[in-house]
């Protein structure tokens, strides 16, 4: 089979047919706006997406240069290439420009136009091709919102809206690097926290406390300038950073408006409270400090107004020195309570009646490996502060009772003995604390009524109804109370009438005050009268504690004081001196009583 010339020629243009159709399929159906423009700057022929982007019908388009369909402000720039183009000094180009729309708006396009050569290489015309970014540009507006919103929601406290600890530390950061270039410069950080603000939450639960919270947040940003921040530091702690502040001045003054804000009440639902803030600050210029330091030394200050109850303090450097030691005591304390470096010492208890020693007290005693001897007044009361009272209360009764026991068990003449411990408000507050007792009195095998507990009037006084009923437990386990530093504290007679104590303890102020010729030796003596009589009524005894000179303990015995301790008797002695001094002579023990 042969085939023929004109059936060859037919089927070339048909195929040229069906390209040109493709080809126009391409051109109308793309969704890319395409012209093609002469070297004249004139559209020839435009297809429907760029008409309908340019708002221009075709025939009109045709009239117009077609650099004029851009925005105004951006032909310029356009026909400076165009004429590149057309030279043939450049084969494409692309812009990202305005176009005008129908409505007066204008829209992103990217443009890029090609120049077609024919087969010489001259130029012949150009390819316009114009592509709308509106979507595009919209998709990067709401990708950047987002990040903004995401950089907020990481930069900020949910419940206030505040600036948090991140964006706080960035702040602090670029103002602190900032202060080295500006001698004399300084800024301040006011660290405030809130008093009582877990009372409310407790009492009034979680919701108002927030509300709280939301209502301080809103009127500590009012204190504040333009330039300054207000964090939220964490749970009811806030910053308040002033990045250039005049000195310590600025920052007492807007420590001033601060508490000024804090005055009105605040409504939180149906409740009306108050509330107050401790103030810490601290000020760096640019001589060095980290915001770190900054940070920790204004959260110092605030320590110390709390710790010495006041409203506000001001950082420096002997709080640091102090609160330095007071950390370093602190981590001594819980290793000397770990490796058992801690001692007691017992001072003997006599009965003036018949001068025999009764009983000791055991006081506890620590010689730091560095700093000697540390009064208990200070280790106790750091105890107390830190908890570790619950460690340190719980290791004395332990030694205490081991010791006794020891005693009572080896020297015939200790089987009476007594040995009253000490314990501290806020063991008193521990519930477990009746049940403590029971237990080491159980492991020693001690009767109830070898180990005394002392307590003191202020212990009783805070918290009366909890305090009553853990001496109630205690009187039914047999074990005996008193009540030290009595006369120092404000118990009324009333409320003491209903705790069942076993014994007072005259505080020893009063007791130095019964000596001699001293003025004060008719009002200690009164005092003393009074405290005896009052025990008389109550049922209890009376303990004199602090007994120095013969005349005190003459005074004692005549007002029928029951028993006395001092350092007329004895210091307070090492476990093994109490021992030889005390426990090795005749039953009952006595001692070198000058009375008799
Ligand atoms: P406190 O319970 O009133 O203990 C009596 C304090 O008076 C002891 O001081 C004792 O050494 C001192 N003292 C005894 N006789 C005289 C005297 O004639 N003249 C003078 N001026 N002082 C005398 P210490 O051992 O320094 O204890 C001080 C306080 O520390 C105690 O006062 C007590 O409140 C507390 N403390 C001591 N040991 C413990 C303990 O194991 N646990 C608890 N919670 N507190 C303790
Ligand atoms: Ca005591
Ligand atoms: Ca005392």
């Amino acid at each position: 089979m042969s085939i023929s010339h004109p059936r060859l020629h037919a089927t070339a243009y048909d195929e040229l047919q069906q390209r040109e159709e493709w080809f126009r399929a391409v051109f109308e159906g793309s969704a890319l706006g395409i012209s093609v423009v002469n070297l004249q700057g004139h559209v020839m022929e435009a297809n429907a997406a760029f008409q309908r982007m340019v708002s221009v019908p075709v025939d009109e388009l045709r009239r117009i240069p077609f650099v004029t369909l851009g925005h105004p402000d951006d032909r310029e720039h356009d026909a400076a290439l165009f004429r590149r183009l057309v030279d043939g000094r450049l084969s494409s180009y692309q812009l990202e420009l305005r176009y005008l729309r129908a409505d007066g708006g204008t829209f992103p396009a990217r443009l890029t136009v090609s120049l077609v050569r024919d087969e010489d290489g001259q130029p012949r015309f150009c390819v316009a091709m114009l592509d709308d970014l509106t979507q595009r540009t919209r998709a990067e507006a709401e990708r950047d919102g987002l990040e903004e919103r995401l950089r907020h929601l990481a930069l900020h406290d949910p419940l206030t809206g505040l600036p948090n600890r991140v964006l706080l530390a960035e702040r602090m950061r670029a103002a602190v690097d900032s202060l080295a270039h500006e001698p004399g410069a300084r800024c301040a950080v006011l660290f405030l926290d809130l008093d009582r603000f877990k009372n409310v939450n407790d009492s009034l639960g979680h919701g108002v406390g927030d509300e709280l919270l939301r209502q301080v947040a809103g009127r500590l940003a009012a204190c504040a300038g333009p330039a300054d921040t207000v964090a939220r530091f964490g749970g009811d702690e806030f910053i308040i950073f002033l990045p250039r502040a005049a000195g310590r001045e600025q920052a007492l003054a807007v420590a001033g408006q601060v508490r000024k804000a804090l005055d009105a009440p605040l409504q939180l639902g149906s409740y009306e409270t108050y509330t107050t803030a401790t103030i810490g600050i601290a000020l760096a210029d640019g001589t060095g400090g980290s915001p770190d330091d900054l940070l920790r030394n204004a959260d110092m200050a605030m320590y110390h107004a709390k710790a010495v109850g006041s409203v506000l303090a001001v950082f420096d450097g002997a709080m640091h020195r102090a609160v330095m030691e007071r950390l370093g005591l602190e981590t001594d304390l819980r290793a000397a309570l770990a490796r058992e470096e801690l001692r007691l010492a017992f001072q003997p208890i006599v009965a003036l009646a018949t001068g025999a020693v009764v009983g000791a007290e055991a006081l506890v005693r620590w010689d730091h490996p560095l700093h000697g001897h540390v009064s208990p007044q200070r280790f106790v009361s750091l105890a107390e502060d830190t908890g570790l009272i619950g460690a340190l209360g719980a290791w004395v009764m332990g030694e205490a009772a081991r010791q006794l026991a020891q005693w009572r068990l080896e020297l015939p003449g200790a089987a009476g003995l007594e040995v009253s411990v000490n314990v501290s408000p806020r063991q008193l507050r521990d519930p477990g604390l009746v049940q403590a007792v029971a237990t080491t009195l159980g492991e020693h095998g001690l009767p109830p009524a070898a180990l005394k507990l002392e307590l003191t009037e202020s212990s009783l006084v805070e918290d009366p109804a909890t305090a009553a009923g853990v001496l109630r437990a205690l009187k039914r386990r047999e074990v005996q109370v008193y009540l030290d530093d009595f006369g120092t504290g404000y118990s009324s007679l009333s409320s003491l009438h209903r705790l069942p104590l076993d014994a007072l303890k005259i505080d020893r102020s009063f007791v130095s005050e019964m000596d001699g010729s001293s003025t004060g030796a008719y009002r200690g003596a009164e005092i003393v009268r009074t405290i005896v009589a009052m025990a008389r009524s109550l049922g209890v005894r009376v303990v004199a504690e602090g007994v120095e000179t013969r005349e005190q303990l003459a005074a004692l015995r005549a007002l029928g004081c029951d028993y006395a301790q001092g350092f007329l008797i004895s210091l307070p002695l090492p476990a093994a001196e109490f021992e030889a001094a005390f426990l090795r002579g005749d039953t009952p023990f006595t001692w070198g009583d000058p009375l008799r």
